[in-house]
């Protein structure tokens, strides 16, 4: 005998007590559940196939263990015993429903049977023992239909098609409105339909249309459907399904019959109101297929109210039990209340956060357990306006959702032309095929930011996320062309000045005039993050580089800045001109006079990012970007030159030059090349006058107002412990020099973010006051991945193949990036016990990140301003787990 079959017992019946969501599915565990809780009358009588038969069938090559046939007719019997029906029986059958059940619901990716058991024969035994020939014939049509899309893959659309030209030849216009012979009719024609496609007539046989319907449950679980499903979800393929067969009850006997499902609570909102759909006369498919308009629950109230009132009581009784709100689906059969599912809702961030801070106010769960019931990845929707979900549009391209939000506005091609918009008082999107740093005053002019390249690590998607602007990048289906002003999708030409809207969070594109949904922080959501507040442990601070980020990520809650990206004081009108001078400057002497004009600017900058900060940690990380990145390109430089010398300008020498040191800053691998404290240690004079912009700033602001943030100073993309000493040095002298004292005044440390960095942690240490793990580029460095490039060439395809489940950009990489980590914290605090850890890469505002952040005993993590009060549940959510652990 196969050892399986010895093993394992596949089968259970929904009475005879729980077994869990592992085993039963979600479904399966919750029927269990309810049977106990609400009595067998409630729920009606079933058995559920494991998950582990599931995963016998896909590991044997989709076929059903041994075992299995033998289990699934030892607990019929007990069902029709139960029941006092026999599947098939001419006289009286028995019907069941055959339904998937993941552990994690799934809604709509699984497939479903109902009404299963109905032959020629049994349909009469049927219509005569309910006295109801319509009825049973319409359970017999649909079943033919259910069976032959679901279990034999015949398109639904052919079974549609019958249905309307049936309906057409009576002159009805519901399908409620065709009667027995015409029910019977379609009926016939279904299964005519299904000779032509399948070559064979429709089964009889019911034992055998059970065996069918089992295995098309988990075929389902391979189904396109299901898999784009489980990778958008990160629900793991070796999960499988569980299969519940139970006996079917009806809503479709008449008038005082009906389906529907409720919630617990207002679905949309959260209120402490229950809301749901109902329709009289119909089976739950009915409900959910949008093909009927149905009725919300306060019809159904009027309509049968001692239903109603049973349904709010029990819908009040799941709730307490399963302590969450819940999504319930329902039968009426003559009168009598039926439930047939139950499981904690899926609900939009508005109604998430309601239920929890209602759940307190009403005692159900401790503030903990409110928490807990929060996806923080979600809250973001509550921070940016979104496209209406009411409205239907048509995409015109789908990119990576790399910012949350929504925006629309007139399509400009540059940074220049968002200003101009702005200015004219006209919203803008900008649109580029990837961005750069001197775009930067258009990601402040626009609304949204729009690339056909680049994913959510790019440079588009950091800045844009910074700012709080929408951003999709990777729309690949757009050919943007700079120079023509236009953008080409498949054959339509689209240009400069079209009205574009853009949704950050799923990555839509469209044409279409969506109206927006504007997000105002609820005064729950204020109480729950100030619960979350005294539960982590975490620090959570902002990466913030202007006065307006600041201030903002404080009012979002942030306890500190952990990185103020310094490169962006080297852009603008003003500035960039002044940087360029800096960069061609022939010498040290030279490039000082260029850079002592930059650091009035750069103190005031920093005055106001002090003065928004009083009392809080400050980490200014001095330049890190490779040069180029702010002067002209190439190209450009050498039109230039042609044009000059054509004319035969006096220019000529200069531009020379200038096309000279561009030719030499060019770098094949320039995020491999002259950047971070290389730049220091190259051009120490650039590092000098950041440090004394830094100082001079901190003692104005301290004259000025008595109080000033504490200071951090922080030194990029080190390697070796010399870099950071040769820093630290400079960094000392200068703050020296203008009154600040090391340690007293201001604090000196590091970025991780390089490999080799993690593994001398120790010897770094010696040097730094603290480190912060630049993730980004940790992840870039130690997978070999272009950070800018990846995530619209081949991640797609990795998460297609199952390489990765998610992009390495978007949440850590736990056992390589996050193995590096974790040394290096170890070699760190082997060296210095207290040395402070933070994290500022954007995995400091991803919760799954967090949670390993929490478990390594990291300090604080920092991120965007606007995923500050996620990283505050995140944090609060894994300090609460690491209690229970
Ligand atoms: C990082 O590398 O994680 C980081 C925060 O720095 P940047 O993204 O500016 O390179
Ligand atoms: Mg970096």
């Amino acid at each position: 005998m196969n050892r399986t079959a010895v093993a394992a017992n596949f089968v259970h019946d929904i009475g005879a007590g729980a077994l869990g969501r592992e085993l039963l599915g979600g479904k399966g565990a919750n029927l269990a559940e309810m049977t106990r809780i609400l009595g067998a009358g409630r729920v009606p009588a079933g058995f559920t196939i494991t998950t582990e038969a599931c995963l016998a069938f896909m590991r044997d090559g989709r076929r059903e263990p041994d075992a299995l046939a033998e289990q699934v007719d030892g607990a019929l019997e007990r069902l029709e015993r139960t029941a006092g029906k026999r599947l098939g029986d001419a006289d009286d059958p028995l019907l069941v429903s055959v339904r998937s059940g993941a552990r994690e619901s799934m809604p709509g990716m699984l497939d479903t049977i109902l009404n299963l058991g109905l032959s020629d024969l049994s349909v009469e035994g049927l219509a005569a023992r309910t006295a109801n020939p319509r009825f049973a014939w319409d359970c017999y049509r649909r079943f033919v239909q259910m069976f032959g899309s679901v279990v034999s893959g015949i398109p639904g659309a052919s079974f549609e098609q019958e249905i309307a030209s049936c309906k057409a030849e009576r002159g009805v216009a519901l399908d409620t409105e065709l009667d027995t012979d015409e029910l019977r009719e379609l009926t016939n024609r279904f299964k005519a339909l299904y000779l032509t496609h399948i070559d064979a007539p429709f089964p009889q046989d019911p034992r055998a249309q059970l065996e069918r319907a089992i295995r098309a449950v988990f075929d389902s679980w391979l189904g396109e459907r299901a898999v784009a499903y489980r990778r958008l979800n990160h629900i793991p393929d070796g999960w499988g399904t569980a299969v519940t067969v139970q006996q079917m009850v009806f809503g479709n006997k008449g008038e005082t019959s009906g389906s529907g499902v409720a919630f617990s609570r207002d679905e949309l909102s959260g209120a402490p109101v229950p809301s749901g759909e109902f329709l009289a006369n119909a089976q739950g498919e009915d409900v959910v297929s949008g093909l009927r308009n149905t009725s919300d629950l306060a019809a159904l109230a009027e309509l049968m109210p001692q239903v109603s009132g049973e349904l709010h009581e029990i819908l009040s009784e799941l709730e307490a039990h399963y302590r969450d709100m819940q999504d319930v689906e329902f039968t009426v059969e003559e009168g009598r209340l039926y439930i047939l599912q139950t499981r904690n809702a899926k609900r939009p961030a508005q109604a998430a956060v309601r239920f929890a801070v209602d759940a307190v106010a009403e005692g159900m769960l401790d503030r903990a357990e409110a928490i807990s019931t929060i996806d923080p990845s979600r809250l973001d929707a509550l921070m940016h306006p979104t496209f209406d979900p009411a409205f239907v549009f048509d995409e015109l391209a789908r990119g990576v959702g790399a910012s949350p939000g929504a925006a629309k506005g007139e399509i400009v091609f540059s940074a220049d032309a968002a200003v101009r918009a702005a200015r004219a008082g006209r919203a803008s999107i900008l649109v580029r095929p990837f961005t750069e740093a001197e775009d930067i005053t258009g990601f402040a002019a626009a609304r949204g930011i729009l690339t056909s390249e680049g994913g959510k690590a790019s440079h588009a998607a950091l800045l844009a996320r910074g700012m709080g602007r929408p951003c999709v990048c990777g729309a690949s289906a757009l050919e943007v062309d700079l120079e023509a002003q236009t953008v080409r999708v498949g054959d339509r030409l689209i240009s400069a000045g079209t009205m574009i809207a853009i949704d950050g969070t799923t990555g839509a594109v469209t044409l279409d005039d969506v109206p927006m949904a504007e997000a105002q922080p609820s005064e729950q959501f204020r109480q729950l993050l100030s619960w979350c507040d005294e539960l982590r442990r975490l620090g959570v601070r902002a990466n913030a580089d202007t006065r307006e980020d600041a201030l903002r990520a404080r009012s979002f809650g942030a306890e500190g800045i952990g990185l103020c990206r310094t490169e962006h004081m080297f852009i603008g009108a003003e500035r960039q001109p002044k940087m360029r001078t800096m960069i061609l400057a022939a010498d040290a002497p030279a490039r000082r006079g260029a850079l002592s004009e930059l650091q009035p600017m750069q103190q005031q900058d920093f005055e106001e990012l002090f003065e928004a900060m009083t009392g809080l940690p400050v980490t200014i990380r001095l330049l890190d970007p490779p040069l180029h990145e702010f002067l002209p390109n190439q190209a450009e430089a050498q039109l230039a030159l042609e044009h000059a010398r054509a004319e035969d300008s006096p220019e000529v020498p200069l531009l020379e030059r200038k096309l000279e040191v561009l030719a030499s800053l060019i770098e094949v691998n320039p995020m491999l090349g002259t950047r971070g404290c290389r730049l220091g240690i190259l051009y120490p004079e650039i590092y000098e006058m950041q440090v004394a912009a830094i100082a001079l700033a901190a003692v104005a602001v301290r004259e000025r107002t008595h109080a000033v943030p504490q200071l951090e100073i922080m030194i990029p993309l080190v390697d070796y412990e010399q870099e950071l000493a040769l820093m630290r040095d400079l960094v000392v002298r200068v703050a020296g020099e203008h009154g600040l004292r090391e340690r007293e005044d201001f604090a000196v440390g590091t970025m991780i973010e390089l490999p080799r960095a993690c593994l001398v942690a120790d010897r770094i240490a010696e040097h730094a006051d603290f480190f912060s793990f630049g993730t980004n580029d940790l992840t870039q460095t130690a997978l070999g991945f272009s950070r800018d490039d990846v995530e619209s060439k081949f991640i797609p395809v990795y998460l297609e193949h199952r390489i990765i489940d998610r992009s390495p950009f978007e949440t850590l990489d736990i056992p390589g990036v996050g193995r590096l980590i974790e040394l290096a914290a170890e070699h760190a605090r082997g060296t210095k016990p207290a040395l402070k850890l933070g994290v500022c890469g954007e995995h400091g505002g991803e919760p799954d990140s967090i949670e390993f952040f929490e478990r390594l005993g990291i300090d604080y993590v920092s991120c965007s301003p606007f995923r500050v009060p996620i990283a505050r549940v995140a944090a609060a959510q894994s300090a609460i787990r690491a209690r229970g652990r």
